[in-house]
Order: C-alpha cells, then sequence, then structure tokens
C-alpha cells in the first residue's frame, strides 16, 4: 500500500507529539543539578614597574587566556601613571579578551592624618578619596580610552567617607568587598573570608580552598582574591595557583567578571 502524504502526517504527528510528552516526563524524574556558582577571579595590584608589565600578571593571564577564563585587574593609578604604551596596549588587550580592569584606588598607600597612619580609603577624608576615585578613572580612560565600571579599596579598608565618594562617580557601579554595615546604593560582591586562593595572604593555598569549598559550594556568587605580582616570588606559588584554578574547572565553575555579572543579573 502506497501512503499519501497526508497519511504520513497523520501517523507521525501524534507519534512526535507522544515521543516529546515522553521525554519532558522522563526529565522531570531527574530534575536538573544545582547550579554551580559564578566565580569571580579578583586579582589586585597590577602597576608599571622595572619597564614591564610584571611578570606575575604576564603569566597568569597568559594561564587563563589559554583556558579562556576571565578574570579581573585591579590598577593603582599613581603607579601605572609613567607607563609605556606596552604596557597600555597589555591592559586595553586583556580587556578585548573579555577580563576587567577596575579601579584599585590612587596610591595604594598608606597617609599618616593627624599624626595616624590611615589607609586611602580609611581614616582619610570625603574630598581625598574622591580626588583618588576620579584620578584612577581619569587616568585609565585618557590612556586607554577604558572605562570603569568596578571599585574595590587597598587593603579592603573603607568608611562610610567612601560610600559619599562613590556616590559621586556613578558609573562606577559595583563595588567589589563592600562591607555590609555601610550604607551604599552600589552592587556589593561579598567577601567568604574562609574561601579565597591565597592563605596567607600572597600565598595561593588550595589546601585552603578545598577544604573551604565544601561549605560554600552552593553559594551564588565567590570572589576570589589574589595577588598575582607575589606569586613568582616561588616557582610552587603559581603551581598551586594552577591547582586551584584546575580545581575549579573540574567543579564546573562560570567564571565571570563584575560587569559582565550586572549584565547577566539586568
Ligand atoms: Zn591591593
Amino acid at each position: 500500500m502506497k501512503l499519501r502524504p497526508t497519511s504520513i502526517l497523520a501517523i507521525t504527528i501524534p507519534a512526535l507529539l507522544w515521543l516529546t510528552f515522553a521525554c519532558s516526563s522522563v526529565r522531570s524524574l531527574h530534575p536538573a543539578a544545582a547550579p554551580t556558582p559564578y566565580v569571580i577571579l579578583k586579582l589586585d595590584d597590577a602597576w608599571f614597574e622595572n619597564d614591564l608589565v610584571h611578570p606575575g600578571w604576564t603569566q597568569v593571564l597568559d594561564y587563563l587566556n589559554a583556558k579562556n577564563i576571565v578574570a579581573t585587574i585591579g590598577i593603582v593609578g599613581e603607579r601605572m601613571q609613567d607607563g609605556s604604551p606596552d604596557y597600555y596596549a597589555w591592559l586595553q588587550a586583556q580587556d578585548a579578551r573579555g577580563h576587567e580592569v577596575w579601579n584599585h584606588g590612587w596610591c595604594h598607600c598608606k597617609p599618616v592624618v593627624e599624626g595616624q597612619e590611615v589607609r586611602e580609603f580609611l581614616g582619610t577624608s570625603y574630598t581625598h578619596q574622591l580626588r583618588s576615585l576620579q584620578k584612577t578613572q581619569a587616568l585609565l580612560l585618557d590612556k586607554t580610552g577604558l572605562r570603569m565600571t568596578t571599585f574595590g579599596a587597598p587593603y579592603n579598608a573603607v568608611d562610610t567617607n567612601t560610600a559619599r565618594a562613590l556616590a559621586e562617580l556613578p558609573e562606577l557601579t559595583e563595588w567589589l568587598y563592600a562591607p555590609n554595615n555601610i550604607v551604599t546604593t552600589k552592587a556589593r560582591y561579598p567577601r567568604i573570608p574562609a574561601l579565597n586562593l591565597e592563605q596567607p595572604v600572597h600565598v595561593p593555598n588550595p589546601d585552603s580552598l578545598i577544604a573551604a569549598w565544601e561549605q560554600y559550594q552552593h553559594e551564588p556568587l565567590i570572589v576570589l582574591q589574589g595577588h598575582p605580582r607575589s606569586w613568582v616570588a616561588d616557582a610552587s606559588r603559581m603551581e598551586d595557583f594552577k591547582r586551584i584554578i584546575q580545581f575549579l574547572e573540574a567543579k564546573k565553575v562560570r567564571f565571570i567578571t563584575p560587569r559582565q555579572y550586572r549584565e547577566l543579573m539586568r
């Protein structure tokens, strides 16, 4: 018997409908696994020294670029204001790869106010803090054309003047490690002290991160801080950083930048 085209449709459409129903029923019996966290690599202290991008930074970014993993680059204005064209071209190239350059203050210094050693964004005036933010924003724009949208303070040391100063810069919408006790309209990126790239500071520590992972693996967003300049002091440090990245890859985390995260959450 020869089937007419209309007969073929009459048989196949119900069959397809049944198959669709059957497949969705099977799926519902096996709910999708909980989503893996987004991870921001908060890398601090990029500046121009010895006429170079520091080898700690080039090694880390080359490694991440080979894996198509995005990170963030915290710059300090005063320490890169005399950078070479190659230095700025390197920052532009990282931006083009999807990494995010962010404002890590102007001096990264410890000023003395009324005889007391303070921090650039803790214990200094509103005006001082505002100028620091503005100078680094303006410098990067002038040298590279890049507009930063994220801030994170040196030493993560801030006070209420920081929130006031940040409020004057609407283009800075994201605040890395903003403390919960300071009122701000900026998007906060949380700090989990027990879960980090380094332990102690400057020393990548896979054992410490893996030990803390169990407890925090269901967080929606994890911000991991590190200092690539310190990771070439000893070859084992860079290897340990790579072990951490390999661990996170195995956990199928989703690497992201604050700017990308903001777009996602809109
Ligand atoms: Zn720093």
